[in-house]
C-alpha cells in the first residue's frame, strides 16, 4: 500500500512539475527528495539491492545533472551550444519576403490554440458585435436599399456586367470608402461593420458586392491612408472616397500567381520627361492579369519591381519591390480589355505597359518607400482577409440556408416536404452547421481587426475554411432543389453564388497553398510561442549574440515539450476531464474543457511537427494541410462557444453548439490521427499516438438523431431560423425570388393541417389530384375540407406553383451568335414575374 501511494505521488509531483513548466532548480530538488525517499525505504518495495543501488544512483546522477544546468556556463557549453550548432543544420530558413510577412501580421488566439493552454479571459475579452449608430443607420439605410436595387439576373446574364446605376449609387452613397478615414472623406467604418455591409450585399449579388468590396480591401485606398505622402492623401483619398477615381490593384502576372514576390514586372529609376520637364522618374514594363475592376479603373495600382542602376537614391542597385499609383489615362498604360471569370460579370481583366515613364512621386509613400511594397502588401493582407472573403462566404452560408430551407418545408414529393426526408435532413443539417460556425469565426475575427489586430495566421485559416465550407454549402443547396437550382433564369437565386465559388477558391491566396503552406506551415513560425524567436537567433551572423537570444528561447521550448508530452497524456487519459473552462461557462462547459485537451494534443503535434521536420516543412503539405484543418477546427470551436455566450445563450442554440462541438472536435481527432499516422518521422508518429489517443479514436461526430433535430429546427420559421441567418438580406414580399419564398413558407406552415386532410384523401382515392381536376373543389365539395381552409389551400397552391417555377426561354434569346438573332421577348417563368 505504501509503495502505491509512493508511486502515486510521485506520479503526481511529476506530473505537476512537467504541466506548470517547473525551473531545473525545482527538478533537481525534487530528484534528489525522491532519490532520498527510496534510501530511506520508502517505495522500495520488491527491489533487490543491485536494482535498488543501482535505481539509487542513478536518481543521485540525474539530480547532479540537473543542478549542475544551474550554472549558465555549464548550460551554454554542454547543452545550448550543441543544440544551437545542430539546430542551425536542421531549421528552416526564412527568406526576406516571408520575413516580411511574418512580422506584418500579429498573433492572437491563434498562438493560444498553440500553446496548449489558452487563456479563456483572452478570448472573452473580444467584444461581442458593436456598430456606431451611424453605422447601424447606412446598415439598415443605404445597403439595404442598395439589394432592393441590385438585379442578380440582369447583371449576371443581360447586362453582363454591372448597371450604371448601380455604380452612381455605389459612388454616391459612400460605400467605396467605408475603409477611408472620415478625415479624408470616407466613411471610416469599422471591420465589423465593413464585414457587415459586405455580407449583406453579397446576399443579394455576388458581383454587386465585388464592386463594393475591391475598393474597400487590398488597394490604392488603404494602401494610401496607411503609407501614402501627405500629398496622396490630400489628392487621392477625397476622390476615392466620392467614387470620383475607381481603383484596381494590380499584383498577378502571367508568371508570378501564387509567388507574387517573383514578379517579372520591372522598374528603372532613370530621368524622363514628364509634363514638359525633366524629372527624375521610373520606366515601368509591366504584364498583369485578372486583375478586378481594371476595366473600369480610372486609377491603377501597380506592383513591381525596382532597380536603381545610376544610383540616384543612393540604396545600391536592387530597391525591391515598390507600389506605384498610375492613372490609367497615362500615356502608355493598356487597359480596358476583359477576362470572364465563371461567367460573372463584374469588371476583371488584364493590363501591361512598355517603359512607361511615371515621376517618382507617384510611388506610394514617395521615394522614402520605395522597396518596401512587400513589407506594406503583407501588412494590409492580414487584415484585409479576415473580412472581405469571410464576410461574403458566410453571407453565402446564411443566405443559402434561407432559401433551401424555406423551399425544403415547400416542396413536396411523396407526399412529403422534401425537408423531413432523413436523406434531406443530412445536407441540411450541415448547412446549419456551416452557417452558424462561420457566422461566428467572421464575427469574432471582425471584432479582432477592428481592435487594431492584424490576425496572420487567422486570416489565412478563415479564408480557406470560410470558402470551402460556402462551396460545401452551395453544393448542399443545389442538391436540396435538384433541377430547380440548376436551371438558370431570373428566378434562381442559387446560380449567383455558385459561379462565384471558384473565384473565392482560387483569390487572395489560392485555397491548396493557404491551407499547405500558409496556415500552419508559416503560421508555426508566427504563432509557436519559441520557434521563431529560435530561428531568429540561429539565423543571426554573429554567434554570440544569436546563442544570447537563442537560449532563453531553447530553455522555454524544452519545458514546454515536456508539459506537452505529460499534458496531453494526462488530458486525454482522464477525458479531458480536468482541462481548464472559463468561469460560468454553464451549458457549455464540458466542450470548453474539451477545447483545452484538443488544444493541449495539437501543440504537442504541431510542435514535434515543426522539430522533427524543420525545412522540410514547406514540402510536407499532406502534414502541414491536416494540422491547418486541425487547428481550422479549433478556431471554429472556439469562435462557436464564444458566440454562444455573446448571444445570451439562447437555450434554442445549445442544441445547435453541441451538433458543432460534436463534429468539429471529431474532424480535429480526424485531422491530427491522419497526421500522425503519415509522420514523416515514423517512429515520432508512433511514439505520439498513444500520447493524444491513448484508448484510440473514439470521439464521434454528432448523431443522425442530433442531426434530424437541427434540421426541423431550421425547417421552422421564427427565432432560430432569424438567429441562424441573421444579416443576409430579407424581403417579405411576394414579388420578389426571396421574398416568395418567405412569404410561401408561412403560408405553408400555417396550412399544414387542411393540407393533411387532403392528402389523406387523396391517398384514400377519395379525391383525384390530376391536371384536369380541381381536387381542392373537391375536396370541399366531399366535406373533407372547409371553404376556409380550400381558400388557404388554393392561395398556398398557387404560391407553391411559383416557387418550384423555372425560367424558360426562346432558343434564339440565349443565342449570343450572329447565326441568331437575339428575339425581344422577354424570359418567361412558369409562373414568377421575372424581377
Ligand atoms: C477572378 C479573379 C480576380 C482576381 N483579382 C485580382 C486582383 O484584383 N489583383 C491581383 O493582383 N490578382 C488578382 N487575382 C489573382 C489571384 O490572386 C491569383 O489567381 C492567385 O494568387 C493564384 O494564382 P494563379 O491563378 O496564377 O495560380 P497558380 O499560382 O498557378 O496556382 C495554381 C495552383 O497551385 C497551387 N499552388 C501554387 N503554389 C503552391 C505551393 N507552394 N504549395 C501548394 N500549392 C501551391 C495553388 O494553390 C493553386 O491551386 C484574381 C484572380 C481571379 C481568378
Amino acid at each position: 500500500m505504501a509503495e502505491l501511494i509512493f508511486t502515486l505521488l510521485s506520479l503526481g509531483a511529476l506530473l505537476a512539475l512537467a504541466m506548470n513548466r517547473a525551473p531545473l532548480k525545482i527538478w533537481a530538488l525534487a530528484v534528489a527528495i525522491f532519490t532520498l525517499s527510496l534510501q530511506l525505504g520508502l517505495g522500495r518495495g520488491e527491489l533487490h539491492w543491485p536494482v535498488f543501488t543501482i535505481w539509487s544512483l542513478l536518481g543521485w546522477l540525474v539530480a547532479a545533472g540537473l543542478l549542475a544546468l544551474t550554472f549558465p556556463r555549464i548550460k551554454r557549453d554542454y547543452v545550448t551550444l550543441p543544440a544551437y550548432r545542430a539546430l542551425k543544420r536542421m531549421m528552416p530558413s526564412i527568406s526576406e519576403t516571408e520575413r516580411e510577412a511574418l512580422e506584418a501580421g500579429t498573433a492572437g488566439w491563434d498562438a493560444e490554440l498553440f500553446s496548449g493552454t489558452p487563456d479563456w479571459a483572452k478570448l472573452r475579452r473580444v467584444a461581442p458585435i458593436t456598430l456606431t449608430a451611424e453605422e447601424r443607420a447606412f446598415l439598415d439605410g443605404p445597403t439595404e436599399e442598395l439589394c432592393r436595387k441590385l438585379n442578380d439576373w440582369r447583371i449576371r446574364h443581360e447586362l453582363h456586367d454591372v448597371p450604371e446605376d448601380i455604380w452612381r449609387f455605389v459612388c454616391d452613397q459612400g460605400f467605396l470608402g467605408m475603409l477611408i478615414s472620415k478625415e479624408h472623406g470616407g466613411l471610416g467604418f469599422s471591420a465589423q461593420a465593413q464585414s457587415l455591409v459586405l455580407g449583406k450585399i453579397s446576399s443579394r449579388s455576388a458581383d454587386g458586392v465585388t464592386i463594393v468590396m475591391v475598393p474597400n480591401s487590398l488597394g490604392p485606398g488603404e494602401l494610401i491612408e496607411k503609407y501614402g505622402t501627405e500629398t496622396q492623401k490630400a489628392h487621392y483619398l477625397p476622390r476615392l472616397a466620392r467614387g470620383e477615381e475607381i481603383p484596381c490593384f494590380a499584383l498577378t502576372g502571367p508568371d508570378s500567381g501564387s509567388d507574387a514576390a517573383s514578379m517579372r514586372d520591372v522598374g528603372v529609376v532613370t530621368k524622363g520627361w514628364h509634363e514638359g520637364r525633366e524629372t527624375l522618374g521610373i520606366k515601368l514594363t509591366w504584364d498583369k492579369r485578372y486583375i478586378t475592376l481594371a476595366p473600369n479603373a480610372t486609377l491603377l495600382g501597380l506592383a513591381f519591381h525596382l532597380f536603381d542602376p545610376d544610383n540616384h537614391l543612393n540604396r545600391g542597385e536592387d530597391i525591391g519591390i515598390t507600389l506605384a499609383l498610375v492613372p490609367t489615362d497615362h500615356p502608355g498604360v493598356d487597359i480596358g480589355r476583359r477576362h470572364l471569370p465563371c461567367g460573372a460579370a463584374f469588371p476583371n481583366g488584364p493590363t501591361s505597359g512598355r517603359d512607361v515613364f511615371i515621376p517618382l512621386d507617384w510611388v506610394i509613400g514617395g521615394k522614402e518607400r520605395a522597396g518596401q511594397g512587400w513589407r506594406m502588401l503583407m501588412s494590409c493582407l492580414a487584415a484585409g482577409r479576415s473580412i472581405s472573403l469571410p464576410a461574403t462566404s458566410t453571407a453565402a452560408a446564411k443566405s443559402l440556408l434561407r432559401t433551401t430551407t424555406a423551399y425544403a418545408r415547400i416542396r413536396k414529393q411523396f407526399s412529403l416536404p422534401i425537408g423531413f426526408m432523413e436523406g434531406v435532413e443530412e445536407p441540411l443539417a450541415r448547412m446549419a452547421e456551416n452557417a452558424y460556425g462561420l457566422e461566428a469565426a467572421r464575427a469574432v475575427t471582425a471584432t479582432m481587426v477592428s481592435s487594431g489586430e492584424k490576425p496572420a495566421v487567422i486570416s489565412a485559416l478563415l479564408k480557406y475554411v470560410s470558402t470551402e465550407r460556402m462551396r460545401q454549402s452551395v453544393n448542399d443547396a443545389l442538391d436540396i432543389h435538384g433541377g430547380r437550382g440548376v436551371c438558370d433564369g431570373p428566378s434562381n437565386y442559387i446560380q449567383g453564388a455558385y459561379q462565384m465559388v471558384p473565384v473565392g477558391i482560387t483569390v487572395e491566396g489560392a485555397n491548396i497553398l493557404t491551407r499547405t503552406l500558409i496556415t500552419f506551415a508559416q503560421g508555426a513560425l508566427r504563432s509557436h510561442p519559441y520557434l521563431f524567436t529560435e530561428i531568429e537567433a540561429l539565423q543571426d551572423p554573429d554567434q554570440e549574440q544569436g546563442i544570447a537570444a537563442f537560449a532563453p528561447a531553447f530553455d522555454g521550448h524544452l519545458a514546454f515539450a515536456v508539459s506537452n508530452v505529460l499534458g496531453s497524456l494526462f488530458h486525454n487519459v482522464t477525458f479531458g476531464a480536468f482541462a481548464s473552462a472559463p468561469p460560468n461557462a454553464g451549458a457549455t462547459r464540458r466542450w470548453w474543457r474539451q477545447l483545452a485537451r484538443a488544444s493541449r494534443s495539437f501543440a504537442l503535434v504541431a510542435d514535434m511537427t515543426v522539430v522533427l521536420l524543420g525545412g522540410g516543412l514547406k514540402t510536407k503539405q499532406k502534414i502541414t494541410g491536416r494540422m491547418a484543418d486541425a487547428l481550422a477546427e479549433l478556431y471554429l470551436l472556439s469562435c462557436i462557444l464564444k458566440r454562444y455566450e455573446d448571444d445570451g445563450c439562447p437555450r434554442a442554440d445549445l442544441k445547435l453548439v453541441d451538433y458543432c462541438a460534436r463534429n468539429c472536435l471529431a474532424r480535429f481527432d480526424q485531422a491530427l490521427a491522419g497526421a500522425l499516422d503519415n509522420f514523416p518521422v515514423a517512429w515520432a508518429g508512433v511514439l505520439m499516438r498513444p500520447l493524444v489517443f491513448p484508448f484510440g479514436l473514439r470521439r464521434r461526430q454528432a448523431s443522425d438523431k442530433e442531426g434530424k433535430v437541427i434540421a426541423r429546427a431550421v425547417l421552422e420559421p421564427g427565432e432560430f431560423r432569424d438567429r441562424l441567418t441573421r444579416g443576409v438580406f430579407i424581403t417579405k414580399d411576394p414579388n420578389d425570388k426571396i421574398g416568395l419564398l418567405e412569404y410561401t413558407l408561412e403560408k405553408t406552415v400555417a396550412a399544414e393541417d387542411a393540407d393533411k386532410k387532403l392528402e389523406r384523401a387523396i391517398r384514400k382515392g377519395e379525391v383525384q389530384r390530376y391536371y384536369n381536376n380541381d381536387w381542392i373543389a373537391e375536396a370541399k365539395t366531399k366535406g373533407i375540407i372547409s371553404e376556409d381552409e380550400a381558400r388557404v389551400l388554393a392561395e398556398l397552391h398557387d404560391l407553391t406553383a411559383r416557387v418550384i417555377a423555372v425560367d424558360h426561354f426562346d432558343a434564339a434569346e440565349l443565342s449570343r451568335g450572329e447565326a441568331r438573332p437575339r428575339a425581344a421577348s422577354a424570359p418567361s417563368t412558369d409562373s414568377i414575374a421575372a424581377e
